[in-house]
């Protein structure tokens, strides 16, 4: 299967320096063994945060 990297940086929301930034599958895996969802779950207010638990995203629902 190909990388889509760059198409998946067109809709990346992250503005966190990261090297993962575009590597969905690495991000995912990364966020979920810290208990924590990538920026694309959050809103652009809430990303800015950098709090990606699961527990902000739910208060913030
Ligand atoms: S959501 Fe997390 S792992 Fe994904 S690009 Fe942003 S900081 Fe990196």
């Amino acid at each position: 299967m190909e990388c889509k990297k760059e198409t998946n940086l067109k809709n990346c929301n992250c503005t966190y320096p990261c090297s993962r930034k575009g590597m969905c599958c690495d991000c995912l895996a990364y966020h979920r063994r810290n208990n924590e969802l990538p920026a694309c779950y959050f809103s652009a207010e809430d990303e800015k945060t950098y709090d990606r638990s699961v527990e902000f995203y739910m208060r913030r629902k």
